[in-house]
């Protein structure tokens, strides 16, 4: 049946990268068969100007009716005095919570190619392929009660909470789990259960959870820990699955071993692996309409997509291989750049993708 993808260039460098993805689908659906069709819709900032919002209803009723979703990225300087209610980042909040996105995934992938743009050691970090699995919908950064409060004696205090229900933890590990059985079925656990109950019942849950899932080898690590460990040792971790917060810090953490934020993509998905697809780096307002910006992080997130949402593995496969020759290819826009490579545009490294596909 054929498949409903909604394209959501959004703002800044978002307009390039995108188109350099599309092309990409489009070469899998002209010469591989790839049964899509595709839909623009507007977000973000350049929303906001058409319509008077960053998430019209027209996009939101077109993401509601896709089967997966591509993004670019929003925000610039152009929206960031208007009133928060309707900044750019605000349709992004918007699509995540209305399509109830609550699995992230970020891969933290290492081309050998550009081992030398990691700050750590060529050999530490080499061929580092992880994928992080973080909670997105639920624990401390929407826990009630929060705020601050004034005590008797005129201090403030500010509070925050915790949360978890055993559904919310037992459907993250759900996804955890199937992705691992999609790579080399392990997948680490990263909680504080010797200091917070919450994580103490998380841990339990995902214990019970593995029980399902007998071929999945499941470890656990302490947060303070894996931060450790993911910079000492990080090729130890096929999948690491852990809250919203410690997934906000780790996977930050794992995204820079690799030096490159032109090349990370991410997913977010539903229950029923909808998902949305997108870099993990912004708008890049400082570069946006010059087209120098790194596509591919963008062209990995549609490799995702065919893999996490479209069960087109092979189709990611083609995604992948080709990504690889470009790079062996010497082919690198600015930001990965090195004396010796060959300079790229936007545009022509879209295209090289592209040619590596149909060769
Ligand atoms: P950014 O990721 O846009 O840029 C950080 C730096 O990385 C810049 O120097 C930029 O030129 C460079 N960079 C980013 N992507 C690149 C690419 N593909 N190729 C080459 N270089 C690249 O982060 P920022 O500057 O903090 O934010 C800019 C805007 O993006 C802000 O409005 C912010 O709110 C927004 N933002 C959006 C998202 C999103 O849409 N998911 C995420 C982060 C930031």
């Amino acid at each position: 049946m054929t498949k409903l993808i909604a394209v959501l260039p959004g703002d800044g460098i978002g307009q390039e990268i995108v188109a350099e993805a599309v092309k990409v689908l489009e070469v899998l659906k002209s010469d591989f068969g790839l049964d899509i069709e595709m839909e623009n819709g507007l977000v973000g900032g350049t929303a906001y100007d058409a319509t008077g919002t960053p998430l019209p209803d027209e996009t939101m009723e077109l993401c509601k009716r896709s089967d997966s979703i591509l993004l670019g990225a929003v925000g610039g300087y152009k929206w960031e005095s208007l009133d928060i209610a309707v900044r750019p980042e605000k349709g992004l909040l918007g699509l995540r919570a209305g399509l109830d996105l609550f699995a992230n995934l970020r891969p933290a992938i290492l081309y050998p190619q550009l081992a030398s743009a990691s700050t750590l050691n060529a050999e530490v970090v080499s061929g580092l392929d992880l994928m992080i699995v973080r909670e997105l919908t639920g624990g401390i950064y929407f826990g009630q009660p929060r705020g601050v409060r004034t005590l008797e004696n005129g201090e403030r205090e500010g509070y925050n909470t915790l949360v978890y229900k055993e559904s919310e933890v037992s459907r993250i590990a759900k996804v955890a789990f199937d992705i691992a059985m999609k790579r080399d079925k392990r997948v680490c656990s990263v909680d504080k259960a010797n200091v917070l109950e919450c994580t103490e019942m998380w841990r339990e849950v995902m214990i019970e959870e593995a029980k399902g899932h007998p071929e999945i080898e499941l470890s656990h690590m302490y947060v303070d820990n894996a931060a450790m460990q993911l910079v000492r040792a990080p090729k130890q971790f096929d999948v690491m699955v852990t809250t919203n917060m410690f997934g906000d810090i780790l996977s930050d953490c794992a995204a820079m071993l690799t030096g490159s934020i032109g090349m990370l993509p991410s997913a977010s998905l539903d229950a029923n692996g909808k998902g949305m697809y997108e870099p993990i780096h912004g708008s890049a307002p400082d570069i946006a309409g010059q087209n120098i910006a790194n596509p591919l992080a963008t062209i990995l997130s549609v490799s995702m997509m065919l893999r996490y949402s479209l069960d087109q593995s092979e189709m990611a496969d083609k995604i992948d291989a080709a990504v690889n020759t470009v790079l062996d290819d010497g082919k690198r826009t600015a930001d990965i750049y090195t004396d010796g490579d060959i300079k790229v545009s936007t545009s022509e490294m879209g295209d090289a993708v592209v040619a590596a596909l149909k060769a």
